[in-house]
């Protein structure tokens, strides 16, 4: 269902269900029209994905450390979800870890993230995800970076995310 159709279809319903209808229903038939807030069902993001992009943003996976294209990209730009194209972290926060993994002092949006308590593998960790469409990104750790660039403002975050949930889109 497209979203066009999809918008059709609650105007629709909204048409012929009597005044009175529960707003919970109309809610339940919005959510079902709109699997995830992109607009698109999990067959059609498995299909824009590839086996790998799909393991990690889609069942909690994590890229093998070191092979992440973005791992040590100095590009300038602004990194967005691979999903849904959500702006998530700017070239601007990002440092070299040595972990393995693209890292970042902060979210470009602290609203266009949501963190989660994430107690799996016997590890209690803070998983980062997108706040748009739900796909998991990596996690975030409170302790202080090495190599950090002097200077910088920064709380002492580290978001340790998966090259293969972004995109970057390099500055024009
Ligand atoms: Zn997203």
């Amino acid at each position: 269902m497209t979203y066009g159709n999809a918008l059709n279809f609650i105007m629709m319903v909204k048409v012929i269900l009597p005044k009175k209808t529960n707003p919970t229903i109309l809610y339940i038939m919005k959510l079902e029209a709109f699997p995830n807030s992109n607009g698109m069902n999990e067959q059609e993001i498995k299909q824009k994905l590839t086996e790998e992009e799909y393991k990690v943003l889609r069942e909690k996976g994590t890229e093998a450390p070191f092979t992440g294209k973005y791992v040590n990209t100095k590009d300038k730009g602004m990194y967005v979800c691979k999903v849904c194209g959500t702006e998530l972290f700017s070239s601007t926060a990002k440092f070299d870890s040595g972990t393995g993994w693209p890292s970042f002092t902060e979210p470009a949006n602290l609203e266009h993230v949501e963190l989660v308590e994430d107690n799996s593998h016997g590890m209690h960790r803070t998983e980062v995800k997108c706040k748009k469409c739900g796909s998991h990104l990596g996690h975030v750790f409170d302790d202080l970076p090495t190599g950090r660039q002097a200077g910088q403002d920064s709380l002492g975050k580290r978001y340790c995310i998966n090259s293969v949930c972004l995109d970057l889109k390099n500055e024009a």
